[in-house]
């Protein structure tokens, strides 16, 4: 039955369409589209030359009759809608008729179609919108449709095809954001006559990505739920430990429709911060559903973009769910009750948490629990206690207060209260912490595992850290052009507790630091801290005092860090995974360097052919 009406040139007027064909893959966009929207559950995509060669998609959809076959390659034949105000109402892709007339213009076309009810299909040839061939054929229900010879008629706009690779990229990310976009539709791609993918039919988008993305991502997604009567967000994510060093596995959808949106991308890169290292990013496949006057999906002719209502709240909801979403997951590695076992190789003596209450434990973490209440005190010089082994000291004469140091850590739910029984078999190489769990090999960085902790600790709680003044204050002496650079920025350096001031117009005088800090240590920071003053920067001065000071805090936590090769007790481990387990963002040191690493259990046995 015929379907297809012609729209008037009146109303076609009224939609100003934009160009349709620019590359191979907005024709492969375009044929899926009117698939989709012919009801098809199964669509195949060839692709020849990158596309420039031939697009060819068949689909097992409700085709077409001999009458629509011939006309659906008229301007503004539609089967979609037939008055412009059901553009607003309405729910296919297409609806303005001149896909297929703007494709064969530039192309030579063959078209197989069928209707379920029909006896016999229709094959029509198609060169630049003149009909070639007509003939009715056997073929099975649905549309089968070539495009060859790309813009053959347009030598001007072939010239700026780009190279196969890149145009086959492009179909790629395209045909990825479709399987994702309809689970419930079995698709496949080949390529020059390889059978590059097969997507049957599944229910969740985890087992979309599994079918597309590289194997060794397949124990790295993570699922991520938010429902909010005004906006759901739903998909799947990487963790912490899989990254790529572009951005194109990131694929949005909102309200079901592929759309690109920088500021999107942004706010859901932000959400790993401090997790994977800086020039990396996550995979993932997010589906955002807002009520539909809250977007407006009009301002791009193609629809790849889409403008919120509220964007800021779209923004901010999508980076929550993704820093709740790897915090969930890491803590089920870093469980929260740690209890250690007894270990059972002689040079880790037994340990029984219940007889010592944490927060009193006289280990060189649990002062940062003191560091927080202490008041300056006088010290000398050399007693400045600077690493974990300096604690003893700051027990006896730093401790004024104690209470259980809370950092503030994103709200983690449904933390499990079971108590994992962990075993700290013991330090590796005077670097990592081996821990015996469940499902693995955990494995630490002491370093970065410390550095981690120090710098939330002075990030958050930094006017709380305890100083120490000095009793024979350190001068650091630099070019007067360098006291020139640093000295507005030294409020800076005090409200990290590091007191500074000009002595002469070639000197500085330190006169207290944070307990952790070494003297040494601070002659570093200072320099450093000149060289990004003085690199050349963009930002404002409100921007350049938040980026000093996180700098600052990084570069303290790192000097003031257990180093890789300091031999640490058995007592001092176990206060560093306790810590660790405590603070925020612990998945990784500020550097974004990992902090920990599960080799599991499976693995290990499968090494061992124990497992295939
Ligand atoms: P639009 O999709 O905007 O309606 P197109 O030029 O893309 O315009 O397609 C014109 C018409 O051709 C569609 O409205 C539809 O009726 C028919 N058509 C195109 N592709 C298919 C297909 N794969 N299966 C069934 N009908 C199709
Ligand atoms: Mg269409």
């Amino acid at each position: 039955m015929a379907k297809i009406k012609q729209l008037s040139s009146h109303e076609a007027q009224k939609i100003a369409a934009g160009e349709v064909v620019e590359r191979p893959a907005n024709i492969v966009k375009e044929l899926v589209e009117n698939s989709i929207d012919a009801g098809a559950t199964r669509i195949s995509i060839y692709i020849e030359d990158g596309g420039k060669q031939c697009i060819r998609v068949v689909d097992n959809g409700c085709g077409m009759d001999f009458t629509d076959a011939q006309i659906c390659f008229d301007r503004h034949a539609t089967s979609k809608i037939t008055h412009v105000d059901q553009l607003e109402s309405i729910d296919t892709f297409g609806f303005r008729g001149e896909a297929l007339a703007s494709i064969a213009s530039v192309s030579q076309i063959t078209l197989i179609t069928k209707e379920e009810s029909a006896m016999e299909g229709t094959k029509i040839i198609i060169h630049a919108n003149n009909i070639q061939e007509i003939i009715t054929v056997a073929c099975a229900t649905g549309t089968d449709i070539s495009v060859h010879n790309l813009f053959s008629t347009v030598p001007a706009r072939k010239k700026f095809l780009k190279a196969t690779q890149t145009e086959w990229r492009t179909i790629q990310l395209l045909f990825n954001a479709f399987c994702f976009d309809y689970p419930h539709i079995h698709f496949f791609l080949f390529s020059d006559g390889k059978q590059l993918l097969n997507c049957p039919i599944t229910t969740t988008l985890k087992n979309r990505a599994l079918q597309l993305w590289e194997p060794s991502i397949h124990n790295h997604l993570l699922e991520l739920h938010v429902d909010d009567s005004a906006l759901s967000l739903s998909g799947v994510i990487s963790d912490h430990q899989q990254y790529r060093y572009d951005r194109t596995g990131i694929y949005f959808f909102v309200n079901k429709r592929w759309i690109k949106n920088q500021h999107l991308s942004s706010a859901f890169i932000k959400g790993y911060a401090n997790v994977i290292p800086a020039g990396r990013y996550p995979v993932a496949a997010i589906h955002i559903t807002v009520p539909n006057n809250e977007v407006d999906i009009n301002i791009h002719p193609r629809k790849e973009e889409v403008k919120f209502l509220h964007p800021r709240r779209v923004e901010q909801a999508l980076q929550q769910a993704v820093k709740i979403t790897l915090e969930k997951n890491l803590s089920q590695h870093l469980k929260k009750d740690i209890t250690f076992q007894p270990a059972a190789f002689p040079y880790s003596p037994p340990f029984n948490p219940s007889s010592v209450p944490f927060d009193r434990y006289p280990l060189p973490s649990a002062s940062f629990n003191t560091l927080l209440h202490a008041k300056i005190v006088r010290a000398s010089e050399a007693d400045i206690p600077t690493q974990l082994e300096s604690t003893e000291y700051e027990q006896t004469s730093l401790m004024v207060n104690s209470s259980p140091l809370t950092l503030d850590a994103p709200p983690v739910e449904n933390i499990s209260k079971s108590t994992d029984i962990y075993r700290l078999i013991g330090q590796y190489n005077t670097t990592y912490l081996l821990v015996e769990k469940e499902d693995g090999l955990f494995l630490v960085d002491q370093h970065a595992a410390h550095e981690r902790i120090l710098y939330e600790l002075f990030s958050q709680r930094f006017n709380e850290v305890a100083t120490i003044q000095l009793l024979f204050p350190h001068i650091i002496t630099l070019s007067p052009d360098d006291i020139t650079t640093i000295t507005p920025h030294l409020d800076i350096f005090s409200t990290n507790g590091i007191i500074i001031e000009q002595c002469a117009s070639d000197q500085l005088i330190i006169q207290s630091l944070p307990v952790h800090l070494k003297d040494q240590s601070i002659n570093d920071i200072i320099k450093e801290t000149i060289s990004w003053i003085t690199n050349p920067t963009s930002l404002d001065e409100q921007e350049l005092k938040k980026t000093l000071n996180n700098k600052l805090q990084a570069q303290m936590a790192c000097k003031a860090a257990v180093k890789a090769g300091d031999i640490l007790t058995q007592e001092k481990m176990e206060q560093l995974l306790r810590d660790l387990e405590k603070t925020a963002n612990r998945f990784s040191c500020p550097h974004g360097r990992p902090t920990g690493w599960l080799l599991s259990l499976h693995e290990i046995e499968k090494k061992f052919k124990r497992r295939t």
